[in-house]
């Protein structure tokens, strides 16, 4: 088939299902923002059409670095790199660091695209159990074989949990390599570590414009880190990897810190809703700190649960983690979506 054996051998990365006429389901599988994004948005937008879409984006997005390094706290716009979505990123960063047979570390259960990633660079990698009070044992910062890099979703997914700010400087100092923390979801958490990358060069933070921000349609993520390590990654990306829809876009989005914190406080309200509302049916759930909870039954099998909601047009995400649990995550949505959700739930449990 011509492909590399590793690409031949692996079975590729699965995204949550985006069912055609999406319209018609509520769609609570892929952690999407139920609420319009900020309504600057269209006027950048609106504003790049007019000058004509003719010459290539600024390669570095540096509109955007200026104003997140400020919003962020980080000292300039050389401590930031933009992607295509945080999955750009997070590809960057794998290409950069870890070369073909050497070792990736992530946690167990955690997001699914990192093994992706590892296997695409003819890398091996290693998942490293949480411990029962979703922290991290500490075989996680300890060295091995051509270890080039770990990755901490924090929150994680599909836990929804946290590590504390200590436990991932400890991790960082302890590592051999850098420790890339996925925030994707820490809008939505008590705390971020995105100021720590002053702190350490090991510690990386990764963030997203697709949850938070209701941005999942326009692709747009980045990356904190000391300017040392930006400045070699930036030789990793692709030249033009954020267009100029999405450079102007993701700017007035940060910039409109007012409608994330309506957001942040309107998507937290629900979740407390939506795990109380499930609690009473008798699930567990474990509590989060993003906009998705993960949750179990004990007497009713996850699959069949998700099946009987497909099929009245109601969508979350069935998972199944061998050694340690399959479960529903169930992402966040509107009062709406989610009084129909429990709504359903209590005639089928
Ligand atoms: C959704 C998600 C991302 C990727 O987000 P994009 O910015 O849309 O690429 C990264 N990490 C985790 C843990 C996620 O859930």
């Amino acid at each position: 088939m011509f492909v590399r054996p590793e690409i031949a051998a692996m079975i590729g990365y699965t995204p949550g299902e985006q069912p055609i006429g999406a319209s018609k389901f509520i769609k609570l599988n892929t952690n999407e923002n139920p609420y319009p994004p900020s309504p600057g948005i269209r006027r950048a937008i609106e504003e790049v059409l007019q000058r004509g879409l003719q010459k290539y984006p600024d390669p570095l997005a540096n509109a955007f670095r200026t104003r997140a390094a400020e919003l962020f706290g980080l000292p300039s716009k050389e401590w930031i790199l933009c992607g295509n979505g945080s999955d750009d990123v997070l590809t960057i960063c794998t290409r950069a660091f870890v070369g073909p047979g050497e070792l990736l570390r992530l946690p167990y259960p955690s997001y699914i695209l990192y093994r992706t990633l590892a296997q695409l660079q003819g890398a091996r990698w290693e998942e490293i159990r949480f411990q029962d009070d979703w922290s991290l044992p500490p075989a996680f910062a300890a060295a091995g074989p051509g270890l080039k890099l770990a990755f901490l979703p924090n929150p994680n997914s599909p836990t929804g949990t946290m590590v504390s700010r200590s436990a991932v400087l400890d991790l960082a100092e302890r590592l051999p390599c850098p420790l890339l923390v996925d925030e994707a979801y820490v809008d939505f958490a008590e705390f971020s570590c995105i100021d720590l990358v002053r702190q350490n060069e090991k510690i990386l933070v990764s963030r997203s414009l697709s949850k938070s921000y209701g941005l999942a349609g326009l692709r747009f993520g980045f990356l904190a880190a000391q300017p040392q390590i930006i400045e070699q990654l930036i030789k990793v990306k692709d030249s033009y990897n954020c267009d100029a829809l999405s450079i102007a876009a993701a700017t007035a989005a940060i910039d409109d810190t007012a409608w994330l914190a309506e957001n942040r406080r309107k998507i937290i309200a629900t979740r407390s809703r939506l795990e109380g509302g499930l609690r009473q049916l008798a699930f567990d759930v474990i509590p989060s700190q993003a906009n998705f909870v993960w949750a179990t039954h004990p007497h009713r099998p996850a699959k069949a649960l998700y099946e009987e909601l497909k099929v009245v047009h109601v969508l979350v995400r069935y998972m199944n983690y061998p050694g340690w649990s399959d479960g529903l995550r169930i992402s966040v949505g509107s009062d709406e979506q989610n009084e129909a959700l429990l709504g359903l739930l209590r005639k089928s449990v």
